[in-house]
Order: structure tokens, then C-alpha cells, then sequence
């Protein structure tokens, strides 16, 4: 015999013990001891429940029922009431609640110890008739029905008879005498479904309950809630039951029911939130049967009870720190508590809260960091689609990149550019799949939705580099860009037709719905100077043109850890340029488009030092293999087909110019042909085809079997010396420029995809060379750090030697992490992740989820090495998971920096530094 404890008093049971007593139990029990007015009951433990299903003989563990019996008795003394007693009858709830909310478990049973004897106590006791067989009628069915799984209809039909013979349409209609015979008829319905008849006993009843809750935790239901939510047995292990005496809130109009905030939770306004029923139960509010008035008529219709409920907030408040969501009874003028739990809120809510709990001194700043998960914030840092909306999407794509928007429907960058830019309206891009060349669109663009491509699709990654919302392989479309038109399901969307993507969900719907603006308040503004002076990580953006600099600054960055030139290439002024210059014959003619493209650069860096300005900018030299700025080998290949058949047309016409005069030898025939001539002049169509050709001839030349593993980085810079020459020259005379003007400018020249020492000093004397220069032509002195990525397995190892050339480190980890576990990722992700994710081979994605035994161990060890040579050397990571709070964990714990992610996620990863440090550096 065990001589375990399983039932425990609310007076006595640990109100921080959740494990042992669920949710619900742990908070009446608190809430009894510090003296709010709880009705009287105690608390079966999860325990119990654990050990009653392991025994699977439907017994439950030995010594309950007596330790049960024993606890009534305490509770028929407190409340001078017995339980079956046939005078003055106890009733009680029997509720269900484990460590963690889940809807997925039993419903309470209300006023269990009804019988045909009690019921006549009760109806004696309060000399209401139809109160009583309310009451009974109401336990008949949630007893059937939780308990023994008769199912509701069965007992629905026979209430609707009845209101049906009583000509009354709304349950309050119904007399004593109706609310009798359906109760007998409940009680038939119930005998005829389980063939016994109801039991009288209340200590059977209460039995068979106890032992359906138990076993409801084993149910289809909470299973499949436990594995959609991933609740381990460590978060929540069996449910309590809590056995509770009945108050009722339906004993007249001095009566009433309700749920209450104990703030606003939509808004965090600092004021009792909620609403409530006269003359109700408790399950009435949430069933909807009847609408409930919001709280602050309570002020009007029972002053007092305002009052004490108002005191009920501040005890509640002043008790958890917390907000609390409550339920709450009036019977016949005293309030009772039925429940409390921390409250749920939205981001906005969680934020103002926060701050004001601060300021009133209710929690300390570290807690008001603490409460907030950083990840949450996202809500607040994108536009939405507003809650109320109810139209249905018309197709689903992934969430590649958060936020909502509205726009007219284009199906190319160029048109994007007319319609966005030049008439200023709104615009979504929609194509099959975006390229780099299509970078203008973008740029004009509110949002972009693609038919094709995963998350790391070049639209993907594009546009969370933006900041701008984007649906990436929303398959179920068809896109036509020839006829202007796309097709999803019956759906035709022309050209300038508005739709609605939401990036966060992956929804695209038709037409424009309304929409909430992000709210950058000046609460998180104040939470967030709190969080960067909690943590030791600095943080700072990627941000790639002048425009993405100003925004990283309004959220926060500590200045830009990653700044890619590429992006500036892309630009529709700069593309031609730069294809010159690859297609270049040879030095002199590459040179010269290089000469165009430095002053360009040039300004770009300025405008970006002059945002940043005290704070760091980090330059990467140019990365991607430079056949990614050149047309693809098939679109090359089909427009020159086109433009041999237009040399072949524009030739006919030349001879038709020419026979015009055979056919009609007139002024008006000579006029005509010369007018065709005028048109038509073949030497374009030549000059355009030998163009193509020639790109065509330098595609075929640079096409790689691997690119990414290529000719790229360093690699690029250090056999096309002067493309790197160029771009050291236009950061260091941005630099001179600045310091002219006497404006602190911090640039960090970075270089990438780095292997060896040998490839990073080559760099470096190429820098050092062209300092001298600008330094003696602009007379100024230059400041500024040089450093390198890290993002090839090597790097890592030899650390120690590329710290010599090196004053920083930043690791680029979608690199390193392709390179550590020999993934492409692209492939990766879209043929065997996401099964070795579903068959627990790999825990998560390692491209979104930072994997700290392999890539995280190869990090610190080169942390940790390169600072034995230079313990002052700055190190940061700049790979997508710079942004992701986990990640961000790991980076505090082997020491880094800084991080750095895409602007809008800023917020959330200054929350997730400070949690870091919080929480590690006690
Ligand atoms: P849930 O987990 O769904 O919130 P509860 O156990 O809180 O379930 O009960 C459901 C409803 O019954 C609530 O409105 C609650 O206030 C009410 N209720 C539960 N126990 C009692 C009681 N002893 N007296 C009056 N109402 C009760
Ligand atoms: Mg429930
Ligand atoms: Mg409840």
C-alpha cells in the first residue's frame, strides 16, 4: 500500500506545484491561501491519474475514494452543507486541468451530488422550483455526456420536443414544469443509452467521474493536442481533477457570471477587461446562448459588486505580477473566484503591459524583458491582415517573407517599375520564379508572390532582405505572362487586378482587405533600450542600399553587419554597366566600364556611411559567381532565335521597299518606300544580335558545374583584380569623403568565401596599395578595419593564421552550414530535409535553426583560436541565423560580438540578445 498523498485541500495543496496539481488546481489553491474568496474544494493530483491509467483494470489507485470522502467532510463542515445530504445538499463541480492549458480535454461536470432527494433539498432550500430541475437537467446531460458519452443530440431532441409542446422559443421561456419533464426525460435518454439507470449516489457519481476525467487524458483528443503542440511529459504529465463546491450565479438578478482580464488584451490598456451575465451559469458566457454586457455595466447595475471586483484585479495584480485571465460568480451578492491563469495577449498588449508594470513598479525590468518571447514581437514589426477578415484565401503558397499586402497584380519587373514607381500605385509582382535581373521590380513592388520556389528562393531571400512580404510556390497558380494573366483554381487574374498576400501564412486572396500598420510604439521603444543595455550583444542589420540603412537605424541596429554590393549591381542604371564589364574583350574595355561604375558605388557607400554614421558599416566585396548578373543560357538562346526572325522580316521588308516601285511606278509608291525605309533600319537588329551573341558566347564560357563552390569570393576578386580594385577605391574615397566633412565613419572592408591566408593577404596589400593613394590625393587619413567572412570549413581550421591579417570575423553561416554537412541547400530542402526531419534524423532545418554540435562547434573552436592570437578581436555572424533567438542564444554563449540579421528583424533579435544574457549570466 502506497502512502503517497493524492488529494489535497485547497487550503493546503502548493500553488506553485502545476506538475503535481495542473493549472487550475495549483492557482485555487493559491488563490485560497492569499485569501481571495474561492468556493471551497481540494485537488485529485496528476499523479493519481498517471497511476490509474498505467493500472488499466479502470480501478483507480487504492485510498482515493477515502482520502476523497475525507476532504468532502472538511468542505461539508466549512460550508455547512452535506454532501447527498437530504436537507441541506452539497453540490460541487468536477473540472479537469493539467500542467498546461488544453482544449483538447474533458469538460466539467456542474452540479454533481443531484438526486431525486437533494433535488427536493434544493428546491426546499431555495423555494425555487424551477431553479432546481434548471440544475438538474443541466447535470443529467454533462454527466451522460462527459462521463459516460451519450451523446448530446439525443438529449437535445427531447429539450426541443418540450420548448416545441410549451410554444416557447428561447430556454428562458421554460416553466418549472417543463424544466421537470425534460429532466425526466434526460434521465430516460440516458437509462436507454448506457442500459443502467442514472446513479443517485453521489459518491458513485462522483467516482465515475473522477475516472473520466483521468481517462480523458488518454483520449483521442488530448493526444492528438499533445503531439500537434508538441507537449512533452516534462510540461505536462496526467491531469488534476479539481472538485469544487457549486456557487451559482443563476439564483436571480442579484446573481451573475463572467470572465474577466485583468488588463486589456488587445491593447494593454491598464483597466478590468471583460464581460458577464445576470441570472447566468458560468458555461452560459462561453456557449453564446445569450450575449454577454461588458464589464463596465456592472458599475450601473450592482455598484458593490464593481467595487469588490475592481479589489479583486488589484489582489490578483498585485499577487501573480502578472496578468490574469479569471473567471468570476456573484451568487445572491457575494463574488466568488473561479479561476485564474496568466492572460493571453497580443504583441502590442504583451509590450505596453511590460513597460507599465515597470513603471509601477510591479516587476522589475529584467521580468518585463523576460515575459515577452522574442519571436513574438513579429507581429508588431509588419503590416497584417486585420482579424475581422473572413474571406477566404483562393490560394496558399509558403510564408516566405512576413507582412500582408495589397496591390495590383503585374506580371514582370518592367511593368512593376511603370505602374509602381512612375504612376505610384500600388503593386504585387506575381511570376512563376524571380531572377536578379528582376531586382527593379522589386524595388517598386509592395510585395512579390511567386508560383514556383521554396523559401530560399531568390524571391524568398530577396525579399526578406527588404523587409517586404512575399508567398513563394503558391503552386495552385498558373501564371501566363504572354496573355497577361494568371490562373488560380476558377479564378483569372488580369493584369491590374488587386490581390492580398499574406507573407506570414502563405494566404493570397482576391481583392484588397483591410489591414493593420505595424506600430512601432514608443513602449517598445522603451522595452527594447532596456533590452540593449541587458545584453552583451551588439546588434546589427544587413542592409544593401541607402534605403535599407535609414530603416535599420529606426529599428535599432547597431550599424550593418552585412552590406552586399551585388544588390547595388542589380539596380536598373547599374545592370547594363556591369554587364559590360563582364562581357569585356579584354583589360582596357573591362576597365572602362569599371570607371563607370566607381562613382556610383562610390556614392551608394557615402549615402550609407552618412546613415549609419558613427556606426559601423560592413562591407562585403562583390560574392556570387558573376554569370548570375548575365541572362540565363535559354533566355539568350530564345531571344536570339527571335531576332534572327526579325533580321529575316526586317530583310523582307527592305525588298519590299525596293519592289514597291516595280508594282507602282508613282510619287506616291516612291514616298511610301522611303518611308519604310526610314522605318526599318537592319544595322539595329544586327547590333542587338551581335550583342546577344556575344553574351551568349561569355555565358557559355562561365557556366560552372557547382556554382556555388566555384568562381566566386575571393576567388573572383583575386583573378579579376580590378573588379575588387574598384570597389576598395569607391569605399576608401566614400571614407575620405566623409572625413572631409569631419563625419565619423566606421567601414569594415569584409571578404568573402576565404580559405587561406595567402588569399586574404593577396587582398590585403591590394588595400593597402590603394589606401596610400587616396589617402595622398584626398589628404585625408583614413580609418577603417579589414576583415573576413568565415563560411568555408577551412577558414575555421586555420583561424589562427587568417587572424593575422584579419581585425574581424563574421561568420556567413548558410555558407558554413552548406559547406559542413556537404548539403546544397536548395536541393537539400527540397528532396530529403524534410523527410529526414519527419523520421527524426535531423532534428530541425539546419539552414533555419542554428546546428550548434557541428556548425556551432566548428564557430567556437574558431573563436576560440583566433582570439589566442588576438584576444580583442571582434567576431559577429551575419548568415540568416543572426535573427533567430535560439542562434542568438548560442552566438552570447561562445562569445561573439555582434549579430547581424535583416532589418525588420532587428527588434526581435535585440529582445533575444538581452533574453541571452538574462538568462545565461547569472
Ligand atoms: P474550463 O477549463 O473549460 O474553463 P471550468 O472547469 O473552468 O472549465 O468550468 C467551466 C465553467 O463552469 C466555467 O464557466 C466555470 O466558471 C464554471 N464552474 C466551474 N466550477 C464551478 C463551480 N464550482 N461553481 C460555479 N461555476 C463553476
Ligand atoms: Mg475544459
Ligand atoms: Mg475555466
Amino acid at each position: 500500500m502506497s502512502s503517497e498523498k493524492f488529494v489535497y485541500s485547497f487550503k493546503e495543496g502548493d500553488g506553485k506545484n502545476k506538475q503535481l496539481l495542473g493549472g487550475k488546481g495549483a492557482n485555487l489553491c493559491e488563490m485560497t491561501q492569499f485569501g481571495l474568496n474561492v468556493p471551497p474544494g481540494f485537488v485529485i493530483t496528476t499523479s493519481a491519474c498517471l497511476q490509474y491509467l498505467e493500472d488499466g483494470n479502470k480501478k483507480l489507485p487504492e485510498g482515493i475514494m477515502e482520502e476523497v470522502r475525507e476532504q468532502m467532510q472538511a468542505v461539508e463542515k466549512e460550508t455547512g452543507k452535506g454532501f447527498g445530504d437530504g436537507s441541506n445538499p452539497l453540490l460541487v463541480s468536477v473540472r479537469s486541468g493539467s500542467a498546461m492549458s488544453m482544449p483538447g480535454m474533458m469538460d466539467t461536470i456542474l452540479n454533481l451530488g443531484l438526486n431525486e432527494t437533494t433535488l427536493q433539498a434544493v428546491i426546499k432550500h431555495t423555494g425555487d422550483a424551477r431553479f432546481g430541475y434548471d440544475a438538474y437537467r443541466r447535470f443529467i446531460q454533462l454527466f451522460g455526456k462527459v462521463a459516460l458519452s451519450v451523446p448530446d443530440e439525443l438529449f437535445d431532441a427531447e429539450f426541443d420536443a418540450v420548448k416545441q409542446k410549451a410554444h416557447v422559443t428561447a430556454d428562458v421561456g421554460l416553466s418549472a414544469d417543463d424544466l421537470k419533464e425534460i429532466s425526466e426525460r434526460f434521465l430516460e435518454v440516458f437509462q436507454n443509452h448506457t442500459g443502467r439507470p442514472f446513479p443517485s449516489d453521489p459518491y458513485e457519481q462522483l467516482e465515475i467521474a473522477i475516472k473520466a476525467v483521468f481517462g480523458s487524458w488518454s483520449g483521442k483528443r488530448a493526444v492528438d493536442y499533445r503531439r500537434e503542440f508538441k507537449i512533452t511529459p516534462d510540461m505536462a504529465n496526467g491531469t488534476a481533477v479539481n472538485i469544487c463546491t457549486m456557487v451559482f450565479g443563476n439564483r436571480g438578478d442579484d446573481s451573475a457570471t463572467g470572465v474577466a482580464f485583468t488588463r486589456n488584451p488587445g491593447t494593454g490598456e491598464n483597466k478590468l477587461y471583460g464581460e458577464y451575465l445576470v441570472n447566468a451559469q458560468g458555461e452560459d458566457v462561453v456557449a453564446g446562448i445569450r450575449t454577454p454586457k461588458p464589464i463596465d455595466k456592472l458599475t450601473d447595475e450592482m455598484p458593490e459588486m464593481a467595487r469588490q471586483l475592481e479589489q479583486l484585479r488589484q489582489k490578483l495584480e498585485t499577487h501573480y505580477r502578472e496578468v490574469q485571465d479569471f473567471e468570476f460568480t456573484i451568487e445572491q451578492g457575494t463574488l466568488y473566484c473561479l479561476q485564474t491563469r496568466n492572460g493571453k495577449m497580443n504583441a502590442v498588449a504583451m509590450v505596453r503591459t511590460s513597460v507599465e508594470m515597470v513603471d509601477e513598479g510591479l516587476i522589475s525590468k529584467e521580468e518585463a524583458l523576460l515575459r515577452i518571447e522574442p519571436a513574438y514581437l513579429e507581429q508588431m514589426l509588419y503590416p497584417r491582415l486585420s482579424t475581422s477578415n473572413t474571406v477566404k484565401a483562393v490560394a496558399q503558397g509558403l510564408p516566405a517573407s512576413p507582412g500582408a499586402a495589397s496591390g495590383m497584380a503585374v506580371f514582370d519587373a518592367d511593368r512593376a517599375e511603370i505602374v509602381g514607381r512612375d504612376q505610384g500605385k500600388d503593386v504585387i509582382l506575381l511570376r512563376e520564379e524571380t531572377k536578379p535581373e528582376d531586382i527593379h521590380g522589386f524595388f517598386a513592388a509592395q510585395g512579390i508572390l511567386t508560383s514556383r520556389g521554396g523559401k530560399t528562393s531568390h524571391a524568398a531571400v530577396v525579399a526578406r532582405g527588404m523587409g517586404k512580404p512575399c508567398v513563394a510556390g503558391a503552386e495552385g497558380i498558373t501564371v501566363d505572362v504572354q496573355r497577361r494573366e494568371a490562373k488560380i483554381g476558377e479564378h483569372i487574374i488580369s493584369e491590374g487586378d488587386v490581390i492580398t498576400i499574406d507573407g506570414s501564412s502563405g494566404n493570397v486572396y482576391m481583392g484588397r482587405m483591410e489591414m493593420v500598420e505595424p506600430e512601432f510604439t514608443e513602449e517598445l521603444n522603451r522595452l527594447l533600450r532596456w533590452a540593449d543595455s541587458s545584453a552583451k550583444l551588439l546588434v546589427m542589420a544587413n542592409a544593401d542600399t541607402p534605403p535599407d540603412a535609414v530603416r535599420a537605424v529606426k529599428y535599432g541596429a547597431q550599424g550593418i553587419g552585412l552590406c552586399r554590393t551585388e544588390r547595388m549591381f542589380n539596380a536598373t542604371d547599374r545592370l547594363p554597366v556591369v554587364i559590360d564589364m563582364i562581357v569585356a574583350e579584354d583589360v582596357g574595355q573591362r576597365q572602362a566600364a569599371l570607371d563607370r561604375l566607381l562613382p556610383m558605388q562610390r556614392d551608394d557607400f557615402k549615402e550609407i556611411f552618412e546613415a549609419m554614421a558613427p556606426r559601423p558599416v560592413t562591407i562585403r566585396l562583390l560574392d556570387p559567381p558573376i554569370h548570375e548578373f548575365l541572362p540565363s543560357e535559354q533566355q539568350l538562346e530564345s531571344d536570339i532565335a527571335k531576332l534572327k526572325h526579325l533580321r529575316h522580316s526586317v530583310r523582307g521588308l527592305s525588298v519590299l521597299a525596293g519592289s514597291m516601285m516595280l508594282i507602282e511606278n508613282s510619287e506616291n509608291a516612291k514616298n511610301d518606300a522611303n518611308s519604310l525605309r526610314a522605318l526599318i533600319d537592319e544595322t539595329q537588329v544586327e547590333q542587338a544580335l551581335e550583342k546577344k551573341e556575344l553574351m551568349l558566347k561569355k555565358v557559355r564560357m562561365l557556366i560552372e558545374t557547382n556554382p556555388m563552390l566555384g568562381h566566386r569570393g575571393v576567388r573572383l576578386g583575386i583573378t579579376f583584380p580590378e573588379i575588387y580594385s574598384m570597389q576598395i577605391r569607391a569605399i576608401l574615397e566614400a571614407t575620405a569623403e566623409c572625413a572631409k566633412k569631419d563625419m565619423e565613419v566606421n567601414p569594415q572592408i569584409m571578404v568573402p568565401q576565404v580559405c587561406t591566408a595567402e588569399e586574404l593577404k593577396y587582398v590585403a596589400e591590394m588595400v593597402d596599395n590603394i589606401r596610400e593613394d587616396v589617402e595622398k590625393e584626398s589628404g585625408q587619413k583614413l580609418n577603417f578595419k579589414f576583415g573576413t567572412m568565415i563560411e568555408v570549413v577551412r577558414a575555421c581550421m586555420r583561424a589562427e593564421s587568417l587572424v593575422e591579417r584579419a581585425e574581424f570575423f563574421s561568420f556567413g553561416t548558410n555558407d558554413l552550414t552548406q559547406a559542413t554537412f556537404s548539403f546544397s541547400r536548395e536541393d537539400a530542402e527540397n528532396k530529403f530535409l524534410p523527410m529526414y526531419n519527419q523520421n527524426g534524423i535531423l532534428q530541425d532545418n539546419p539552414f533555419e535553426v542554428l546546428d550548434e554540435k557541428g556548425v556551432g562547434k566548428l564557430m567556437k573552436l574558431a573563436v576560440d583560436w583566433g582570439r589566442e592570437v588576438k584576444p580583442d578581436l571582434s567576431v559577429g555572424i551575419c548568415g540568416e541565423h543572426g535573427g533567430h533567438p535560439a542562434s542568438i542564444d548560442f552566438c552570447h554563449r561562445i562569445g561573439l560580438n555582434y549579430v547581424s540579421c535583416s532589418g525588420p528583424r532587428v527588434p526581435v533579435a535585440r529582445l533575444a540578445a538581452a533574453h541571452a544574457s538574462l538568462k545565461n549570466d547569472k
